[in-house]
């Protein structure tokens, strides 16, 4: 295809302010999908990335319109992860395109991670076209959101094109800004070596890793051999494509162009977004600026409730890891769990998506240990250690000085609620750095410890603002601050899951809290419990859960042996639930539930 023919673009959205279903009437309108295969959200594939209504891959599909200038265009999509946990891949696949379409629900406005992903394309030179959706509702003020998108983000909005995805209105006038308003892809070398920008890769069990590749210099073709100049790895190209949106296998891909390959690569690990593909011989010399491979930044264990659960868990776990370069697993034995996996994340949705996988798609039920950021632990000989797991603190008289991870939190919210926000945010030892106003809403932005936000952050910001605040954050670097590790003592033996690094000023409320909570967490036993808070030797709460007084079937009168069995069998499964600690037990939900604040 002539370069002056193609569009690549992206859609930047909000989460729920119409991106996918904005996607499908574009695919639907222009006849690439037969009308009887048109199903909902096609773009979006796997359940979970459905139901979450985020993208965790990048889906790319590509569309064909004959424009009012006589002219067919082809339009590349590219459907980046939605999410600040892959906000490095995002970044990377936006490079993969020259323009932006900007989403925004005319009935809302803009909202944080508005923000966050038109800023990201802004960083990668994007053309943008705000285009103000959902009109048909009567709450819509098309208006308002054009002026908001001019003050807040800075952008041109006049011509902004007012559409509707539900019914379809304004749909061909998207089609047309994208060809009138957005560039041609910059003019790359059909004779110069291959080199491409590896967007994205999946496994597929039929095909093994399949690759998402933009064309920048050169030709890519079945049969040639490759070579990821990151990675290191070559492999013979199997198959060349493209998706429209199912897979469709084309002689070529030149400069411009996006698609995909499979080249008989084993796993997804193998496969760095980012990274720059060339051929193996004569290759090209200078790979694509930039590439660092995405690392975890939230660790957390993963045990199985039931032991005889490990091998099928490891088995899970390899498979996951296929598919997922970022997440990262080693196994871990803790005296109260037993084996499981210490797993690494790029954030809490992440963890959240692999352990409901886990759960749902291999059915094991786990226990996940409070999640926990790396620590920066400089010891008094100079050297530094990368805690990933409080569990390995180091003895505390040989440590100088403890840094933490800290963020930029932007958050919008509707002027009622702020002085909440703005509370939680100074509990959680955030430093405000902003405060504005846009419209009714303010715009507070937080230097924060990551390790106030890993654990239920965003759950606490969605009810002290009934869901009307919008967050969004990105990591900015490393600080000292006065941090201990707090243990959890549960009939005088420390569980082990239960440890955590606290700021020093906050730790005898966060035990207090915690000893509260699991004193009403731990069923009774026949004994006298002790459960208590401590740093080092120093118990800083403690809670005392008295001794059942009576055997729990005898409120069955001895008579009705059937309930009486019954009750015995319900006692059982729930122990499938429960892990002895010593000679206590302590149920499942504990553990997360323990470290929950209101
Ligand atoms: P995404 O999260 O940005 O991909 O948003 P979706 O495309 O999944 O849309 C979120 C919700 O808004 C869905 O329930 C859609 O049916 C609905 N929606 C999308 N576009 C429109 C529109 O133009 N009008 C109305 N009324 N609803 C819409
Ligand atoms: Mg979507």
């Amino acid at each position: 295809t002539d370069l002056a023919h193609i569009r690549n673009f992206s859609i930047v959205a909000h989460i729920d302010h119409g991106k996918s279903t904005l996607a499908d009437r574009l695919i639907q309108l222009t006849g690439t999908v037969a009308e009887r295969d048109m199903k909902e959200q096609l773009l979006d594939a796997m359940d979970i990335e459905r139901e979450r209504g985020i993208t965790i891959k990048a889906n790319t599909v590509r569309i064909e319109y004959p424009a009012k200038d006589g002219i067919t265009y082809v339009l590349n999509l590219i459907d980046t992860p939605g999410h600040v946990d892959f906000a490095y891949e995002v970044s990377r696949s936006m490079k993969a395109v020259e323009g932006s379409l900007l989403v925004v629900d005319a009935s809302q406005g803009v909202e944080a991670q508005t923000l966050a992903n038109v800023y990201t394309a802004m960083e990668a030179d994007h053309e943008i076209v705000p285009v103000l959706n959902k009109v048909d509702l009567p709450a819509a003020e098309p208006d308002r959101v054009r002026e908001q998108i001019e003050d807040v983000i800075g952008i041109e909005a006049h011509d902004a094109v007012e559409i509707s995805a539900k019914t379809g209105l304004g749909i061909p006038e998207v089609l047309e800004a994208i060809v009138q308003r957005l560039p041609a892809p910059t003019v790359g070398d059909r004779d110069k070596p291959l080199k491409a920008l590896l967007v994205d890769s999946k496994y597929d069990s039929y095909l093994g890793v399949v690759v998402i590749v933009r064309i920048i210099d050169g030709v890519l073709k079945k049969g040639q051999r490759i070579r990821m100049m990151g990675t290191g790895g070559t492999y013979p190209v199997d198959r060349v494509g493209i998706y429209r949106p199912a897979m469709q296998d084309v002689d070529e891909l030149g400069p411009g162009e996006i698609g995909f390959l499979t080249a008989s690569i084993k796993q997804v690990r193998d496969t760095r977004v980012g990274d720059t593909i060339t051929l193996e011989k004569n290759g090209a010399t200078e790979a694509l600026p930039g590439f660092k491979p995405s690392i975890p930044v939230v660790f957390c264990g993963l045990f199985p409730v039931d032991t005889n659960d490990f091998e099928d868990m490891r088995d899970a776990i390899e498979k996951l890891a296929l598919n997922d370069a970022s997440f990262t697993s080693e196994m871990e034995t803790s005296a109260a769990l037993g084996f499981g996996f210490r797993c690494g994340f790029l954030g809490l949705l992440h963890l959240e998506v692999i352990r409901d996988r886990l759960e749902r798609e291999y059915d094991i039920d786990l226990i996940t240990t409070a999640p926990s950021v790396i620590y920066h632990v400089y010891m008094r000989d100079g050297t530094r250690v990368d805690l990933h797991n409080p569990a390995d603190m180091p003895d505390p008289t040989h440590i100088d000085h403890i840094e933490e991870p800290r963020i930029k939190a932007t958050i919008l919210v509707p002027d009622d609620y702020l002085g909440d926000v703005l509370k939680l945010c100074q509990e959680r030892r955030g430093i405000q750095m902003d405060l504005t106003y846009a419209g009714s809403r303010a715009m507070v932005v937080y230097d924060l410890p990551l390790n106030e936000v890993v654990f239920d952050f965003y759950d606490r910001l969605k009810s002290v603002t009934k869901g009307y605040a919008s967050f969004d954050y990105q990591m900015i670097g490393y600080r000292e601050d006065h941090l201990v590790k707090m243990q959890i003592l549960v009939n005088d033996e420390p569980v082990d899951a239960l440890s955590m690094l606290v700021h020093r000023d906050r730790a005898e409320g966060r035990g207090r809290a915690m000893c509260e909570k699991l004193k009403e967490l731990i069923p009774r036993h026949m004994f006298k419990i002790p459960i208590q808070a401590a740093i080092g030797g120093r118990v800083i709460a403690r809670e005392t859960l008295s001794a059942m007084r009576k055997d729990v079937t005898a409120k069955c009168y001895g008579g009705d042996a059937s309930r009486k069995r019954k009750l015995l069998d319900k006692q059982k499964a729930g122990k499938k639930k429960m892990r002895q600690f010593g000679k206590v037990e302590i149920p499942q939900e504990a553990f997360i539930n323990a470290l929950k604040m209101d």
